[in-house]
């Protein structure tokens, strides 16, 4: 144990020793066993999915849930410019062209206005618009009721990366039950680990099969090794899956240990003038995953990154939101729909310690370190 206060610590304990022990003792030490099967049958019945499909990570999710559903060179992806770069890069893969739409200011979530005045002018254009990705950012959903149906209007897939949201709902339907496909990632840092880990889920027989076929090297059934096209190294380890099925098993624990943080974040800015806890009043519905607030300097009087160096000074975690797509150097040639939202997400947010696993005197030394620096500023 470090002294560090972290964003978001893994959170594992005895539970998980005694899966992966479990796991270890049967002799199941492959990317594939008896544990990968039960994970992917609970993953899908927990957001009511008919397919599951463990793999490797969650990028590597994304990558075979978009080559699943066609995507490919000369074609474009409308993705959100506010995610994290995996998102991006996995569209990039393909060979297709991630183009950037922007977000609505209070979710940091792909903004359907934007995205519905973006489809007619690319098809108009003769544009071949194979996905859309919308990203649930930092555990609250997107508005798919509202993404959908713009989707529906021209069928164009929906591939949600719901990547930073398992727990999560939308009118009361888990995160992951939305789009065609859905991919969650078990990175050390989200919700729940596998210490690395990613899944597919779907209610397409065709698109399940497909990933599992090119996530195992495109292997043919044969008793020889046999192979008609280029696959990937993509399952996720037996031994992995294991831990995976623990965290599972603890997710709702974790999310009320988050969705507490949230609240004692609001407490503490409630009365701060210029301050907001980002997205918090859709509370029941996010899984809570990372607390941001979002500062206005003219009115707070202070920079979010201001606080930011204050809480470095302590040795505590805390970052800017992702910065948008369309500003990222390895990305300034591509196409972007911009709004503002997201260059103002960026400028004005900050994320705090927000893990599981926070004990209760580094709760407090962080709210003390904030009150302080809340005293000084005045
Ligand atoms: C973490 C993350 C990913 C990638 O997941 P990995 O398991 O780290 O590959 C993709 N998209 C978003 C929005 C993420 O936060």
């Amino acid at each position: 144990m470090s002294d560090r206060i972290y964003m978001s610590s893994p959170d594992v304990g005895k539970l998980e020793e005694e899966y992966i022990l479990n796991a270890l003792h049967s002799g199941w030490i492959a990317p594939l066993g008896p544990d990968v099967d039960k994970f992917e049958q609970e993953i899908a019945s927990r957001v009511g999915r008919s397919y599951a499909v463990a793999l490797s990570s969650g990028t590597a999710a994304l990558h075979l849930a978009l080559l699943a559903q066609g995507v490919g060179p000369g074609t474009v992806v409308l993705t959100a410019s506010m995610t994290f770069a995996a998102t991006a890069n996995a569209i990039c893969y393909t060979g297709a062209e991630p183009y950037f739409i922007d977000c609505l200011h209070k979710t940091g979530n792909m903004d359907p206005e934007l995205l519905a005045k973006t489809i007619p002018e690319l098809l108009g254009a003769g544009e071949r618009i194979s996905a859309i990705v919308p990203v649930d950012l930092l555990g609250k959903a997107v508005d798919y009721t509202a993404i959908q149906a713009v989707a529906d209007e021209y069928g164009i897939p929906v591939i949600a990366d719901a990547a930073e949201s398992l727990g999560a709902t939308h009118k009361n339907r888990p995160v992951g039950s939305w789009g065609q496909s859905a991919v969650f990632s078990f990175n050390g840092n989200k919700i729940m680990t596998t210490s690395g880990g990613g899944m597919l889920v779907t209610d397409d027989s065709n698109v399940a099969a497909r990933v599992r076929h090119l996530a195992t090297q495109a292997r043919e059934p044969a008793v020889h090794y046999e192979h008609a096209e280029i696959g990937y190294n993509y399952r996720l380890s037996n031994l992995l899956a294991a831990i995976g099925r623990a965290q599972l098993r603890r997710l709702d624990e974790m999310i009320d240990r988050r969705r507490a943080l949230r609240t004692f974040y609001k407490s503490i800015f409630d009365d701060v003038d210029g301050v907001h806890v980002f997205g918090g009043d859709q509370d029941g519905e996010d899984n809570c995953w990372l607390t941001s607030i979002v500062v206005d300097p003219k009115r707070a009087g202070f920079r979010s990154d201001d606080l930011r160096s204050a809480l470095t000074a302590q040795n505590i975690e805390s970052r800017p939101l992702w910065k948008p797509m369309h500003l990222q150097p390895v990305f300034k040639s591509s196409r972007a729909k911009v709004n503002g939202s997201s260059e103002s997400l960026f400028e004005q947010g900050l994320t705090l310690p927000s893990g599981s696993v926070l004990q209760p005197q580094e709760v407090d030394f962080v709210e003390a370190v904030i009150k302080k620096f809340l005293l000084d500023q005045r």
